[in-house]
């Protein structure tokens, strides 16, 4: 009988104590599952849900809650566990590591680019990275793979492959021009120098491109590249002024220097080579033309007198830099918005947007704006176009009055959109297709 009521007492015991730890993994669960819905609901309100270019897409039948995908993602909550399967939380965050796809032990992830909703325009590229147009090539992350190292590596590839077919005897005045001076444009110009090449380097900006222009502070790099006449670079873990020093080094080690701050307008076929057009006016003849120059576009210009002056800025680098400063932000979007929130604290801000109301930003930011605006931290003046930005000021007049204003001023944002790079290929005659989810890494 003891035996009886004993055994019955282990079974029970047993059975409360998986059934106890059932409910805790159970609650653990839910409440890791609450957490995950409540990021995608933020990250859909914030408009960071949705994927841009590159993301990851679970398969919920293979996926076995291992976790690995999130732990070897480098970014933050782009991937969450929600009803013990993977899911995406910030999509549009993704910048395609390829992590998550290599750690997935049942290799649940893909990695995709485009969505039936959002299409994203790549430029048809030959295996050699030719365009429709021969002797116009394209590299780096215009071609549709992110990342440094993809980039490094596939402008020195498109020249490795230029290199071969220049001719000696061409009338041009260089055999290659590369524009965008971000990691595919320094590739290519490093393993131009290599291959002998006469190259020249226009940025219209400055050297580093897209993660120059980020305020980020780590910069990972899952796996090593080679940099042309410098060598294998392990950096697993980086900075931007370490990256940058990089560049700075592996330039000048071989006398190269980028010229910075021209913009390439337009490339025009001519007598069998390339007449390119700069910003500044000036003109280049190439036999070849690489276009390393990223996704980001081009910012666009107010048109204004004053605007090339050392106080006016497209981007906001480092906002916990600037103190005490009059500032004026030039734009009504989620950027000239997130940034004037940004220097609000220490410094006096003016947005001037030529808007009657914000209409196109993301809740988030439609809130803390007005917000700002009733506390006074934010000074808004809708209606508003800027004439002229002079040393110590700016000029501005409202709606259709010609009554010039005066601002006093130290610094000026302008965030007024931009030319998409699709449209600068476009005008070249350069064939693209748009993706609208097709699997670019799977395990
Ligand atoms: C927030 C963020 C974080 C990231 N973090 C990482 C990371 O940690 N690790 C990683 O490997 N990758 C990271 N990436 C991705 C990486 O930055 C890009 O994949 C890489 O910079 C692409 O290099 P690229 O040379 O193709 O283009 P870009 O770096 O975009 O360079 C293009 C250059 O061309 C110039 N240009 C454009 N048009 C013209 C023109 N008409 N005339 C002259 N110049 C022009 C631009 O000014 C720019 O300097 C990140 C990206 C972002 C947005
Ligand atoms: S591709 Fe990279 S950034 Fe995107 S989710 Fe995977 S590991 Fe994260």
């Amino acid at each position: 009988m003891n035996t009886f009521i004993e055994q019955i007492a282990i079974y029970g015991f047993t059975f409360l104590l998986i059934t106890v730890i059932l409910l805790i993994y159970i609650i653990k669960q839910k409440r890791e599952s609450k957490e995950v819905e409540d990021k995608i609901e933020i990250a859909k309100e914030e408009g960071w849900h949705e994927p841009v270019t590159l993301y990851p897409v679970v398969d919920p039948n293979r996926c076995l809650k291992s976790g690995a995908c999130i732990t070897a993602c480098p970014e933050k909550d782009i991937l969450g566990i929600r009803n013990g399967k993977a899911t995406t939380i910030n999509a549009s965050l993704c910048i395609g590591h390829g992590a998550c796809v290599k750690a997935c032990p049942v290799g649940a992830i893909s990695l995709y680019i485009g969505t039936e909703k959002r299409g994203v325009d790549i430029p048809e590229l030959s295996d050699n990275f030719e365009t429709n147009v021969p002797g116009i090539f394209i590299s780096g992350e215009l071609g549709g793979m992110g990342l440094i190292k993809n980039a490094v590596t596939q402008g020195a590839e498109a020249v490795e492959y230029i290199s071969q077919i220049i001719q000696k005897d061409s009338p041009a005045e260089y055999d290659l021009i590369v524009v965008g001076a971000g990691p595919a444009g320094i590739g290519a110009t490093l393993n131009a120098k290599k291959n002998g090449l006469k190259v020249l380097t226009l940025e219209q900006d400055t050297l580093g491109g897209t993660i120059a222009t980020f305020p980020r502070s780590k910069i990972v790099m899952t796996s090593p590249m080679q940099l042309p006449l410098y060598g294998k670079v392990k950096l697993v873990e980086t900075t931007k002024p370490e990256l940058m020093h990089l560049w700075e080094t592996a330039l000048s080690k071989n006398k190269l220097s980028i010229q910075e701050n021209i913009k390439v307008e337009s490339i025009h076929p001519e007598n069998g080579y390339f007449k390119i057009t700069a910003s500044t006016g000036e003109t280049y003849t190439t036999q070849k033309v690489l276009l390393a120059v990223g996704r980001r576009g081009t910012p666009r210009k107010l048109g204004i007198p004053g605007e090339m002056t050392e106080k006016v800025a497209y981007r906001l680098l480092e906002p916990e830099d600037i103190h005490g400063k009059k500032i004026v932000i030039v734009g009504g979007g989620d950027s000239a918005v997130e940034s004037a929130l940004l220097l609000a604290p220490q410094n006096q801000v003016t947005l001037c947007y030529r808007g009657e109301a914000f209409s196109r930003i993301k809740q988030k930011n439609a809130h803390k704006i007005a917000d700002a605006m009733a506390k006074g931290s934010v000074n808004v003046l809708f209606n508003t176009n800027l004439v002229s930005i002079d040393p110590h000021s700016v000029s501005y007049k409202i709606g259709e009055s010609d009554e010039i204003h005066q601002l006093e001023n130290d610094r000026v944002y302008i965030f007024a959109g931009g030319e998409l790079p699709v449209q600068f290929l476009k005008k070249m005659g350069i064939s693209m297709s748009t993706k609208h989810g097709e699997v670019i890494l799977k395990h």
